[in-house]
């Protein structure tokens, strides 16, 4: 028998929001590490949506994979919301989605990816575990600058300087474009992983999970939505030409 404290050494944190890249990474995760564990953060977002996606994708996960099943460990909430009184913008507040004076969308939630890893490091700290992976992408880059390996190598030097660890932060999804996350997806879990995260994975900003897309739940006009159907798209011609409309 395995000791799950020793394998928790060799173990990751998932920073799980319950979106297309999150949950592809959760998947990368089990296929790779023997302990997974997930972390959210509820910032005050303004969809409840998105946390109802995190357990519904974690439990379509333990039910349909019975080989990363056993690696799935305890899920994670931090309540994180005096943070997203600070970092007021489009996601926290009743403003529309537009581009600011610096270029960056008004979704951009300053510092929110450091708050996090801040966060998800104490967590793994406490529970033994190594590695922190996120979705973190600046393929498709969206304007986010805490997005970038560059600040995220920062992080880890930083993280690993003042709690004295030898935290890995990984990062999955960073080259990849969003045509090449479905493909990620695939490659990892087969059609079965990209029909569970079409139905149950959330990206749409807006929280519509009434109007079903070949790639999801969503109003299919937001950001969020656009960068999803147009990564599914280009998966698609790709990967299977026969089916395209
Ligand atoms: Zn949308």
């Amino acid at each position: 028998m395995n000791d799950p404290n020793s394998e928790r050494g060799n173990g990751a944190l998932v920073l799980f929001s319950g979106g297309q890249d999150s949950s592809v990474c959760l998947a990368w995760a089990l296929e790779r590490y023997p302990h997974v564990e997930t972390v959210g953060f509820d910032y005050g977002q303004r969809h409840a949506v998105e946390l109802e996606a995190r357990v519904a994708v974690r439990a379509a996960v333990a039910a349909r994979f019975p080989s990363w099943a056993p690696r799935l460990g305890d899920d994670h909430m931090m309540d994180i919301s005096s943070f997203g009184a600070v970092a007021e913008s489009a996601l926290t507040a009743d403003r529309a989605i537009e581009m600011t004076a610096k270029g960056l969308p008004s979704t951009f939630v300053p510092g929110r990816n450091l708050v996090f890893f801040v966060y998800a490091a104490a967590l793994a700290d406490r529970r033994g575990l190594k590695a922190l992976v996120g979705g973190m992408c600046e393929t498709d880059f969206s304007g986010y600058p805490d997005c970038r390996r560059d600040t995220l190598d920062a992080m880890q030097t930083a993280l690993n300087l003042g709690m004295a660890q030898d935290f890995v932060i990984e990062t999955p999804l960073m080259s990849l474009t969003k045509a090449e996350t479905w493909a990620l997806a695939k490659g990892l879990g087969g059609e079965a992983l990209v029909e569970l995260i079409v139905a149950d994975s959330h990206t749409c900003y807006l929280g519509d999970r009434e109007t079903l897309h070949p790639w999801g739940y969503g109003c299919g006009t937001c950001p969020a939505c656009e960068l999803r159907a147009r990564g599914w798209e280009g998966w698609v011609a790709e990967d299977r030409p026969a089916l395209r409309p």
